[in-house]
Formats: C-alpha cells, sequence, structure tokens
C-alpha cells in the first residue's frame, strides 16, 4: 500500500503512555473483558470469538456497565510522536478515509464528521465504558471514537494469519465505516432492536451492520484508489484475507472447533470478503445495503 508522505489526520489521540495495561478506568465502573496475564492473541482467539472487530462490545459495555458512561479522560489528547512509524501509518489511514467520506457526504449535501482514533494499551475509558485490548478495535458510538491498540496488528499478522498494511488499513476502514453507519443513524436502528426481537434475530441484524461495515471499508479503498492509487500488487488479496481470517466461522473454528451459526455477530468468512469486494467495486453507499440484500 502507497501511504508515505500522504497526510496525516489531526484527529489521533495517543494514550500509550497514560498507563492502562493494568486495570480499566481507575474506579469509572465498566467491566473489563478478558483475564489478566493471558495474552492478547490468546483472549481474542478463546474469549472472544466473533466479537473481533465489533460495534457490538461496546454497545454491549453500555448496557452492562448500566446508567453513565465511563467517565472520559481529562488529560489533554496527546499527538502520537512523529517517529513513530505504525502511528504515522494508522494517522495517514485516517487522513484518507476523511477526505473519502467528506467527499462522499458533500455529494449528498451532508457534512461528514470526523471520527477521533484513540490509541491504547491494555484498556482504556471510553463513553462505552472501559475498552479492552482483548475485544480488538473497536468503534464507540456515545463518543465517536476508534479504539485500537497496535497490537492488535501483531494478533491479525501471527496469531490469525492476516499480514500486510492494506490488512491493517481495512481494519481501520471497518470501524470507521461503524462511525458512517452512527452519522447515517443506521446503528441506533439496530440497537432499538435489542431486547425487542429474539437473540437468534438480534444476531442477523448485528451480522448485516457488520457487513455493511465491511462493504464501507470497501467503498473507501475504492474512492481512495481512485483518487489517490493507494493499492499495490496484492494489497486487495490480503484485505480479503484479513476479511476471511476474522469471519465468525473462522474464529469460532479456532476457539472452539465447530461453528455455530446462529451466534454469528460478525458474518462468515465468505461473507465478510464478498461485502468487502462488493464495497470496492462499486464504490457506493447505497450498494451496501445488507439490510434489504435478499443473499448476504
Ligand atoms: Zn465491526
Amino acid at each position: 500500500m502507497k501511504w508515505e508522505g500522504q497526510r496525516e489526520s489531526d484527529n489521533v489521540e495517543d494514550r500509550r503512555s497514560s498507563g492502562g495495561g493494568g486495570g480499566g478506568g481507575g474506579g469509572s465502573g465498566g467491566p473489563v473483558f478478558g483475564g489478566r496475564g493471558i495474552g492478547v492473541g490468546t483472549i481474542v482467539i478463546a474469549l472472544l470469538g466473533g466479537w473481533i472487530f465489533g460495534i457490538n462490545p461496546l454497545t454491549i459495555l453500555g448496557l452492562l456497565s448500566g446508567g453513565p458512561p465511563a467517565q472520559v479522560q481529562q488529560a489533554p489528547a496527546q499527538r502520537p510522536p512523529a517517529d513513530d512509524r505504525m502511528a504515522r501509518f494508522v494517522s495517514t489511514v485516517l487522513a484518507d478515509t476523511e477526505d473519502v467520506w467528506t467527499t462522499i457526504f458533500s455529494q449528498d449535501g451532508a457534512r461528514y464528521q470526523q471520527p477521533k482514533l484513540v490509541l491504547f494499551r491494555g484498556a482504556t475509558p471510553t463513553a462505552c465504558g472501559t475498552g479492552d485490548a482483548a475485544m480488538g478495535p473497536f468503534y464507540c458510538p456515545a463518543d465517536q471514537k476508534v479504539y485500537i491498540d497496535l497490537g492488535f496488528y501483531e494478533t491479525l499478522k501471527n496469531q490469525l494469519g492476516a499480514p500486510g498494511e492494506f490488512a491493517q488499513a481495512y481494519v481501520i476502514a471497518h470501524e470507521v465505516g461503524h462511525h458512517v453507519q452512527n452519522l447515517l443513524g443506521i446503528s441506533d436502528k439496530v440497537d432499538s432492536q435489542r431486547g425487542r426481537v429474539s437473540q437468534v434475530q438480534y444476531n442477523q441484524l448485528s451480522v448485516k451492520l457488520e457487513l455493511q461495515a465491511d462493504c464501507f471499508a470497501g467503498v473507501w479503498a475504492n474512492h481512495a484508489q481512485a483518487a489517490r492509487q493507494i493499492l499495490e500488487n496484492g494489497d486487495i488479496e490480503a484485505a480479503m484475507n484479513a476479511a476471511a481470517k476474522i469471519g465468525d466461522d473462522a474464529l469460532q473454528k479456532q476457539s472452539q472447533g465447530r461453528v455455530v451459526p446462529d451466534s454469528f455477530t460478525h458474518g462468515s468468512s465468505a461473507q465478510r470478503v464478498r461485502w468487502f469486494n462488493h464495497g470496492l467495486q462499486n464504490g457506493s453507499v447505497k450498494g451496501c445495503d445488507t439490510f434489504s440484500a435478499r443473499t448476504l
């Protein structure tokens, strides 16, 4: 992926030096997922299963913590150091999503509100409860921030078998896709069904939400490629591979040795690949309507 020298976003908040590995949100009361002393990869695969890349953990966190959101950090936001290549990479990808989504929104006469991207280690307070690295990267609709512990990229490469910069960019673009869903009111619609429909039905809605975020990631890639020719040989395959490796069926097989489709919340490997590719080929937001699609 060609990214060096491109614009970096100002919306990156670096919390990696503010501790956090130890104990969650400083008494703010959010539950912390995953035990201590287990490698992140183990937690991701064994405990989280279908949650990886989720909007779900956060909405669940919000519910479980019951009542007011976790306290939000008071310290002023810190920018990542300039010599941190991985931070520069995610800042550049975020900037690219800002450019693409600003253009797409403005074509509809709307203004794109840019999300923040928070880099953290271990655990960090969010408006959705305490975020834990074990959940994988996530988006919190309540504070419009994407959270990532960059250690996830090691997990993605080494434990899940999905290396490559464009695979890493896809992770960011998927979470930004959740932000777009939030701005469009789609996440709220799905969330309002919680408790009104059966768990199986809710899981199906969750799958559609996730696959749409994959499709939006593809839409981003389509426009970024058209505007800036970011893609190099093998990039598409790397992102497709990542989408496949984090399908619910793939993760479940890895963690339980069997597949339980009704418990899927993100979609199967084939579905994730298909919807990412769909967005990539068509570049159309309307084309990402997983909710009315006859087949996923
Ligand atoms: Zn997701």
